[in-house]
């Protein structure tokens, strides 16, 4: 009789380094490292294929990693439940070891239907906390502090020698014809991979960095200035720990330097930490409260904007066509790159959202499909914030003039990706309607009038807002969601407990 396997189900954690389950199994002996292609997952309405272009890569790399170590990937396709079923008939399961994945509501569900099956085939299931997101938290208080602890305990070096299994395993890793019927094309989309998570964490901490704070504002200045870690977090090729422990090494390294430099360079990577920390911060959200993907969070903006009333506005926004060039600059841009910086996101959801009226579920979900790093906790808490269903947080409406005043003052941007206004003198770059020779044909009209819709909105959020009812249901919000207002680590707590000695040898990579 042959020994039953020990499976280590890889999902959007695709890395050997800092990878608990993995290690564990490891430790146990030989296992079976798996990723299943999932087509009812790749077909949900928030993934496309350049995300699964992306995910592709990393599972290759992964596999090259593996590989070293002497037991190489094996990728089944098909739905994951009856892939468990197979491999338990053929060859008995002796144990499962994966991450907890705080995913959308189908592998929320999916893991569900899987664990109840393990459970009634006695196959125990090992599930590690991903990051910062605990499961089943009771309560919000000191959530911070335990994110702290987390991010402090030691990184799993990954082994360089693994147990190998028996026999061959397939590996059968779908192109994105094969998985999808559409295409996607998306010409400057970031590449998969561990060695491209490295390089990007290196050249930021040591070059792109250090006007991070000021420059992640303009999508100008973001592209270089920011990580562009993303994907690579989403799909989990680095992990936020390995990640914050070289961030603490790197500031270590400058913590006494006078220069106004490494003060620039401290500032920097102390607002960096701080979004690593907000990552977690909003998946918890989701993990708390499923229902946010698909329902107002605050229930006093139920049945505002249920459905898309105005397809025309919807077509127009989602093809970078409303007439506002900052908008649809920022629109095409996404839709070629696969990533926009975090000011822009809003701005192109808040448009949608107050000045479109249009339904956020919508919305969301092609900005979801646009972004190669969607991420549902971080992505669905942000559509509703920026959407202002939340009750919680201030209602921003950005004025698309405005923005693009501040952010792309002589219109570069905008030229980049509107050529049909290339030609357009700079004093008329942000309102080409108001420009005498302003040809319809070439680009077309405002499709609203922005400061009339942005004042009906406000009036009406605000109005919601302040009842009495909805007063009450805000405190019970913020008592469950809302962050407890902290300073994030910086000096203090680089200090303790990782001394300096401590967090460079925790790192398993040269920077
Ligand atoms: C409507 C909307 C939707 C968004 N959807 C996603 C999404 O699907 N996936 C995603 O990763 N981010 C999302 N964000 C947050 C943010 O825009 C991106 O994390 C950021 O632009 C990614 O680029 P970067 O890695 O260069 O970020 P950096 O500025 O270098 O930040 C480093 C990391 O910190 C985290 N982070 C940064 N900003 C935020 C934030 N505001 N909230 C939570 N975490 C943050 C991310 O993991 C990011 O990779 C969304 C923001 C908005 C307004």
């Amino acid at each position: 009789m042959k020994k039953p396997v020990s499976i280590v189900w890889f999902k959007k954690d695709l890395r050997i380094h800092d990878h608990r389950p993995l290690a564990r199994a490891a430790d146990q002996g030989p296992f079976l490292p798996l990723y299943i292609v999932e087509p009812e997952l790749w077909a949900q309405r928030d993934y496309s294929a350049r995300q699964w272009n992306f995910a592709r890569e990393c599972l290759m790399s992964l596999n090259d990693d593996l590989s070293k170590s002497g037991q190489p990937l094996c990728i089944l396709k098909g739905d994951a439940l009856s892939i468990f079923q197979s491999l338990h008939e053929r060859h008995g399961i002796a144990s499962l070891w994966s991450h907890q994945e705080t995913g959308n509501h189908w592998t929320y569900d999916r893991d569900r239907r899987i664990k109840q099956w393990m459970k009634s085939h006695s196959i125990p299931w090992h599930e590690e906390q991903t990051g910062g997101v605990i499961r089943h938290l009771t309560s919000r208080d000191r959530w911070a502090q335990r994110w702290d602890r987390v991010m402090t305990e030691p990184v799993t070096l990954a082994s360089d020698r693994f147990e190998a299994l028996e026999g061959s395993w397939p590996f059968k890793l779908p192109n994105a014809q094969e998985l999808f019927t559409s295409s996607d094309y998306c010409v400057n989309r970031q590449h998969g991979g561990r060695g491209e998570a490295i390089n990007l964490l290196s050249t930021f901490l040591h070059d792109r960095g250090q006007n991070y704070r000021f420059h992640m504002s303009s999508p100008l200045t973001a592209r270089d200035a920011c990580s562009r870690l993303s994907p690579h977090i989403t799909w989990g090729t680095i992990s936020l720990r390995e990640i914050t422990y070289a961030v603490r090494a790197r500031l270590s390294e400058i913590e006494t330097d006078p220069s106004r430099e490494a003060k620039s360079w401290r500032q920097s990577l102390s607002s960096f930490l701080a979004r690593l920390h907000w990552h977690c911060h909003f998946i918890q959200k989701l993990e708390d409260e499923p229902r946010i993907e698909f329902k107002n969070l605050h229930s006093a903006y139920d049945g505002l904007r249920e459905t898309i009333e105005n397809g025309a506005h919807f077509i127009a926004w989602c093809e970078g066509r409303t007439g506002f060039p900052f908008i649809d600059a920022c629109m095409r841009a996404l839709d070629q790159d696969g990533w926009i910086n975090f000011r822009m996101r809003a701005m192109l959801m808040s448009f949608a959202s107050h000045l479109l009226w249009l339904p956020w579920r919508e919305t969301g979900l092609h900005l979801a499909r646009k972004f190669v790093d969607y991420e549902p906790g971080i992505h669905w808490s942000q559509v509703q914030m920026q959407s202002g269903t939340t009750g919680m947080n201030t209602v921003r409406i950005y004025n698309p003039v405005k923005q693009s005043q501040d952010q792309d003052p002589q219109g570069i941007f905008i030229r980049r990706y509107v050529s049909e206004l290339k030609d357009i003198p700079d004093a008329f770059i942000h309102e080409p309607w108001l420009w005498p020779a302003f040809k319809e044909e070439t680009y077309p009209l405002p499709i609203i009038d922005h400061v009339a819709q942005a004042r009906q909105a406000r009036d009406l959020l605000y109005r919601l807002k302040r009842t009495p009812e909805s007063r009450a249901v805000t405190v019970e919000l913020v008592a469950k969601h809302g962050s407890r207002k902290r300073r994030v680590q910086t000096k203090s707590s680089r200090s303790s407990p990782l001394n300096k000695q401590n967090v460079k040898s925790q790192l398993a990579f040269d920077l």
